[in-house]
């Protein structure tokens, strides 16, 4: 009989999502008359940008004339996407990334699961706790061994650099769960650990898009010399509300080596060029006009209004929590919030509660790890009547046990 991987049977019974989806459904099936409002997944609500749209329906009409129809596509992205980004996001920026080291994928979740591919075994990974599950899951699905650094309370949940040394190293900021945002000081420290010990971070910038604090760094790259040991994620999932669309890239400087076992160095660019020329058709043609449109200045006023509308929505969830004397982190520069739980209660008690007192869909925090128990997370995707509504009913629960 095959072999399986069996790494795969060290992964928890079920996704977190899955699990809250499994016991809401079976709260509603014994409360039928339960008005549920659901700040938990955090997919976003609203439809796309104008500019998306009339973007697309222009691609559509190419593809029906034999002159503008486009088959397989580069699987790297087409250039006008990958000139736009480079353009757009970095070099009027003044970060020099050049067009070929953008690669156009399908999102960050696989960016970031697929870049173990072109890695070896034994690599010290290192990554936040809480964090986002895929890290974690993916490098135990391929066998390597994880350290967290520990995100709190007393570090403002944006962790210093330990002194042991790892290879890789994840970093999320905006974070998701908690909405912290590192400053460029805080990056820089990162940066020269890095460098310090030859390693390499994986930077997911999904939500750089919320980043309103003149300051706070969107980009890795703000720091001097990160272009040398940083890859970057970035996802117009949250950006332009592409979550159903798909489509987001990842930043492969070709100034970033890995090591051979052999000795000397390879860069992770041809690695990861190679990898996704066998491995990925590239993203769909109509899909990267849309992408191509945020960039557009009618596309870029689109993002600005709907993360702007977002970020309004994380204000009226933190004044709601400020009111019934909540103490959270987040919802600044970041769609989370992240809400500490009663005393003596773990995050499941926190989201059963809150469902049955307040009929509000949270995520418990520990489904991020072990330092995100007592926690629990507020997304701010969401129409503004059902903020409107969980603002009501979290004033209405905060007399009583919350
Ligand atoms: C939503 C999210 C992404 C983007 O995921 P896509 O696969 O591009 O939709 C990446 N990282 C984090 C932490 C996220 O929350």
């Amino acid at each position: 009989m095959t072999f399986i991987n069996e790494n795969f049977l060290k992964l928890s019974e079920t996704y977190l999502f899955v699990e809250i989806g499994r016991r809401v459904e079976a709260y509603c099936k014994t409360h039928p008359e339960a008005a549920i409002v659901r700040c938990g997944i955090g997919d976003v609500t609203e439809p796309l940008p104008d500019a998306c749209i009339k973007a697309m329906h222009k691609a559509v009409d190419e593809m029906a004339a034999r002159e503008t129809f486009r088959g397989y596509g580069p699987e790297a992205g087409y250039e006008f996407l990958r000139h736009a980004i480079a353009e757009g996001d970095f070099r009027q920026r003044g970060i020099e990334i050049a067009d070929d080291e953008i690669f156009i994928s399908d999102g960050s979740k696989c960016d970031c699961a697929n870049f173990l591919d072109i890695l070896g075994a034994g690599n010290r990974i290192l990554m936040p706790d809480p964090v986002y599950p895929v890290y974690a899951d993916t490098n135990i699905m391929a066998g390597n061994a994880i350290s967290f650094s520990q995100a709190t309370a007393e570090n403002g949940f944006v962790p210093a650099p330990p002194d042991a040394p790892a290879d890789l190293i994840y970093l999320c900021f905006p974070n998701n769960p908690t909405g912290a945002v590192a400053t460029k000081e805080q990056l820089a420290a990162w940066v020269a650990y890095a460098h310090r010990h030859d390693a390499i971070i994986l930077f997911d910038a999904a939500y750089e898009s919320f980043v309103r604090t003149p300051d706070l760094p969107k980009s890795i790259y703000e720091i001097p010399d990160a272009l040398d040991c940083a890859v970057e994620m970035r996802s117009f999932s949250k950006s332009g509300g592409f979550t159903g669309l798909r489509c987001g890239y990842c930043v492969v400087p070709k100034a970033v080596k890995g090591r051979k076992q052999s000795g000397g160095e390879k860069s992770l660019h041809a690695l990861w060029s190679r990898r996704q020329s066998t491995k990925f058709n590239g993203v769909a043609y109509i899909v990267q006009r849309a992408a191509e449109a945020l960039y557009s200045d009618e596309g870029r006023a689109q993002v600005a209004a709907l993360t702007g509308f977002y970020l309004e929505n994380a204000r009226l969830l933190a004044d709601a929590l400020t009111r019934a004397g909540r103490s959270f982190v987040g919802g600044v520069d970041a769609p989370y919030l992240w809400v500490k739980g009663n005393k003596g209660m773990t995050s499941w008690d926190m989201f059963a509660h809150l469902l049955e007192q307040a009929g509000i869909v949270a995520t418990p925090g520990s489904g991020f790890g072990a330092k995100g128990e007592g926690y629990f997370r507020l997304s701010a995707f969401n129409i503004r009547e059902n903020i409107e509504e969980a603002c009501r009913r979290l004033a209405a629960i905060s007399l009583e046990k919350l």
